[in-house]
C-alpha cells in the first residue's frame, strides 16, 4: 500500500532556502497551518449547507497540542480532509510549487522586511521549523480510507493508506527540529496563538485551564452558600465572532468598548469613540477603529491598528494602509483585499490599498461631523483629544481638510469654542484692525502671557489657546488657506498696536519730552536686546511692557524646531520691545525729577518690573532688583 513519490521540483533542496529564509519570522508556521484547519473546517461547514456534507458533523474545534517528549506539536481539525489523490494533488503539487514560487521570487531580496505577511508560503512554512512533517488526513466523504504522508525536508515523501484514523479531518504533525525547540514551549505556542489566532473563526483549543464555577444548587441552597469548585475546562484561544464581524446594530456601546478591551487587555483608559467600518464594493474592508484618549505617556508600541485577513492577524504595521494621520487611532481593519506578499513600497501604488486609505479618512471625517452636529458639547469636552488628528490630517490630507475646515474648533483661553466661521461671523466685527483683517490672537502659556491676555480681553477680544507642539505648524497651514486673516501671539505687540484701529489716542507728554525721556529709559536695559519704543497707552496699562514682533519668533520657533534653512534667523540675538507707556503718570513724574540718579532708579525700576513679568530679569540684575526694591520700601 505504501508508496514514495517525488515532489516536483525544479530548484533542489528547496527546505533548506525556505528555513533560511524565513528564519527570522519562523513563527508564522503556526498562523499558516491554524488557518488551514480553519479553512478546512469552513468548507465542510459550507458543503454542510449546501447539503453535500450530511449526518452527524459533531463539533469543529481545532486542536492544538504539544508532546514536549516525543518534540511534535500536532494541529488537528475536524474539517473537510483530503483523500490520497488530493494530498498527492494539493500539497506535494499545487502547494509545493506555489511555495517553490515564493521562494525563488524573494530569496534575494537584501531587506527580508520588505516582504508583509508571508500567505503563499502555506504548508511549506512548517518546514521552517520541522525536521520532518506527518499528515494524517480521512476525508468527509462516505466511504474514504485515511491516508498518511510525510515528508523530512527532502523533494522525497511517502504516502500511504492507513486503518488507523477514523475520526474526519487532518492532523498535521511536526518533529520540531534541534534548532527550533523553544516551539516545544507551552507558553511560547499559547503566546503565538493569542497573537496570530486570537480570532480565528473556528474555536481552537490549546490544553486545558482550571476554572472556578459555582456547583449545582441543591434544593434549599443560596448562592452565596456554597463554594465555587474548581473544574478543569478547554483553554479556548480565540474568540471566533470578534465584534467587527458583527453588524453595528447587533452591538451597544459596552459591547464596543469590551472589544476594545480585549483588543488592548494592557490599556485602562476607555476609549473617545468608534467608527465601525463595512464595505463590500468596490473592496472588501470591515474593521473597527477607536480615538484613544491619548496620555502623555510614550503608548505602548503594541496598542496599534491591527490589519486582518479574514481574521488571521497579518500585521499591527499598517504604515501606507492607513493614512499617515490616523496611524495613532487604534482597532482593527481586516480585508482579503489587501495585498499582502508585496513589498511596503509596493503597496503604496495599489489601488485597493488607495482605495481603501482614502474610505477611512473619509470615514473618520463623516464620523466627527457626526459627533460635531448632533452632540457638539461633547465633541467640545473631546477636543483636546482629537485636535491632533484633526490638525494634522488637515495639514497633511487636503481631502480631509475640505471636511475638517467645517468642524475644526478653536478653543479660547476662557474654554469658549469657535469654527473658523463662527469666528468670522461672531469675533470679525470686533476684533479686526482697520484694514478689515481679522485677527486671531492667540496665547501658548496662559500663565506667562497673563498681562496680554487681560489686556486683550478688557478690549472684549478673545484669546485661542495654541499650546501644542502641531500649533505653530497649524497657525502656518491656515494662514495659507484662509484670506484677510493672521494669527498673531498676544505677546507679540501692545494689543491696541496688533489689533490697530483707526481712532489715535492722543500722548500726554510732548515730543520735546519723550526725546528727553529716551535716554534714561535706554540706560535701565541692554542695547543689544532691546529697543525702547513710546506709545500712548491708556493711564491704566502698565508704565511699560516686553513684546516681542510676531515674525521674529515665528522665525526662532521654526528654527529650533530644525528648519536649518532659517539659520541666519535663528542665530540672531533674541531682539524685544520695551514699550513705554507715555500716558502713564510714571513718565511725568520722571520728567519732573530733577535729580537724575533718581530719574534712572525709577526708569530702572519700571524696565525690570517689565522684564521680571515676562521671566526674563535673572542672576545679577534680579538679586539688584531685590536690593533696590528692599532700598525703596
Ligand atoms: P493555501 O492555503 O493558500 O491553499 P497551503 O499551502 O496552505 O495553501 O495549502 C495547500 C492546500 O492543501 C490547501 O489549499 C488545501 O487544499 C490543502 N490543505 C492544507 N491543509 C489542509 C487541512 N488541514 N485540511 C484539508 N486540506 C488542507
Ligand atoms: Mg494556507
Amino acid at each position: 500500500m505504501s508508496s514514495t513519490g517525488k515532489i516536483n521540483v525544479q530548484t533542489e533542496n528547496i527546505f533548506p532556502i525556505i528555513k533560511k529564509f524565513l528564519y527570522s519570522d519562523n513563527e508564522i508556521f503556526l498562523r499558516e497551518l491554524v488557518s488551514n484547519a480553519v479553512d478546512a473546517t469552513k468548507k465542510l461547514k459550507a458543503l454542510a449547507s449546501l447539503g453535500e456534507a450530511t449526518g452527524d458533523l459533531g463539533d469543529f474545534k481545532i486542536e492544538v497540542e504539544l508532546d514536549k517528549s516525543a518534540k511534535t506539536l500536532t494541529i488537528k481539525d475536524k474539517g473537510i480532509g483530503m483523500t490520497k489523490e488530493e494530498v498527492e494533488k494539493y500539497i506535494a503539487q499545487i502547494a509545493f510549487s506555489g511555495a517553490e514560487e515564493f521562494v525563488n521570487k524573494y530569496k534575494d531580496k537584501v531587506d527580508k522586511n520588505v516582504v508583509i505577511g508571508h500567505f503563499g508560503l502555506g504548508f511549506y512554512s512548517a518546514f521552517m521549523v520541522a525536521k520532518k512533517v506527518e499528515i494524517y488526513s480521512l476525508s468527509y466523504k462516505p466511504g474514504s480510507k485515511a491516508v498518511r504522508w510525510e515528508c523530512d525536508g527532502s523533494p522525497e515523501y511517502q504516502i500511504e493508506e492507513i486503518d488507523e484514523q477514523n475520526q474526519r479531518g487532518t492532523n498535521i504533525v511536526l518533529h520540531i527540529a534541534d534548532d527550533c525547540e523553544e516551539y516545544l514551549e507551552s507558553f511560547k505556542i499559547e503566546g503565538l496563538l493569542t497573537k496570530y489566532c486570537k480570532f480565528l473563526p473556528v474555536e481552537i483549543k490549546f490544553g486545558t485551564k482550571k476554572d472556578r464555577i459555582k456547583p449545582e444548587l441543591k434544593e434549599g441552597e443560596k448562592p452565596e452558600d456554597v463554594k465555587d469548585i474548581e473544574v478543569e475546562v478547554d483553554n479556548i484561544i480565540n474568540n471566533p465572532c470578534p465584534a467587527w464581524t458583527k453588524k453595528p446594530s447587533e452591538l451597544s456601546d459596552e459591547d464596543y468598548k469590551s472589544f476594545y478591551h480585549e483588543l488592548y487587555p494592557m490599556q485602562f483608559e476607555e476609549p473617545l469613540f468608534h467608527i465601525h467600518l463595512n464595505v463590500d464594493f468596490p473592496f472588501n474592508l470591515t474593521g473597527i477603529l477607536y480615538f484613544p484618549k491619548l496620555s502623555n505617556k510614550l503608548e505602548l508600541p503594541k496598542d496599534r491598528i491591527q490589519l486582518y485577513s479574514n481574521q488571521v492577524f497579518v500585521t499591527d504595521n499598517v504604515e501606507n494602509i492607513v493614512p499617515d494621520f490616523l496611524t495613532l487611532l487604534r482597532g482593527v481593519l481586516d480585508s482579503p483585499d489587501i495585498p499582502l506578499n508585496v513589498s511596503r513600497s509596493y503597496l503604496q501604488a495599489d489601488g485597493n490599498v488607495k482605495k481603501i486609505s482614502s474610505h477611512i479618512t473619509k470615514k473618520v471625517a463623516d464620523k466627527l461631523e457626526e459627533l460635531f452636529k448632533k452632540e457638539r458639547a461633547d465633541f467640545e469636552k473631546k477636543w483636546d483629544d482629537i485636535k491632533i488628528f484633526v490638525q494634522y490630517g488637515m495639514i497633511s490630507d487636503e481631502k480631509f481638510y475640505e471636511r475638517a475646515a467645517k468642524f475644526a474648533l478653536l478653543k479660547t483661553t476662557d474654554n469658549k469654542f469657535y469654527t473658523f466661521d463662527e469666528f468670522e461671523n461672531l469675533v470679525k466685527p470686533i476684533q479686526t484692525d482697520k484694514d478689515n483683517k481679522l485677527i486671531y490672537l492667540y496665547a501658548n502659556n496662559v500663565q506667562e502671557q497673563h498681562v496680554y491676555i487681560d489686556a486683550a480681553k478688557s478690549r472684549g477680544y478673545e484669546v485661542l489657546l495654541m499650546e501644542t507642539m502641531l500649533d505653530p505648524h497649524y497657525i502656518n497651514h491656515m494662514e495659507s488657506k484662509l484670506k484677510d486673516m493672521s494669527f498673531v501671539r498676544v505677546d507679540a505687540d501692545t494689543i491696541d498696536k496688533i489689533i490697530k484701529k483707526d481712532e489715535t489716542t492722543i500722548s500726554k507728554i510732548t515730543e520735546d519730552q519723550q526725546k528727553q525721556l529716551q535716554p534714561i529709559i535706554e540706560g535701565a536695559v541692554s542695547k543689544d536686546q532691546f529697543s525702547v519704543v513710546f506709545e500712548n497707552l491708556s493711564e491704566k496699562d502698565s508704565p511699560m511692557l516686553i513684546t516681542r514682533p510676531e515674525f521674529m519668533r515665528r522665525m526662532k520657533d521654526m528654527n529650533q524646531m530644525g528648519g536649518g534653512s532659517m539659520s541666519f534667523y535663528g542665530n540672531m540675538p533674541d531682539m524685544y520691545n520695551l514699550v513705554v507707556n507715555s500716558n502713564h503718570p510714571l513718565m511725568t513724574k520722571i520728567l519732573d525729577e530733577t535729580d537724575n540718579e533718581k530719574q534712572n532708579l525709577y526708569a530702572k525700576q519700571a524696565a525690570d518690573l517689565a522684564l521680571l513679568s515676562q521671566g526674563l530679569l535673572k542672576g545679577e540684575s534680579l538679586t539688584n532688583f531685590i536690593k533696590r526694591s528692599v532700598e525703596l520700601i
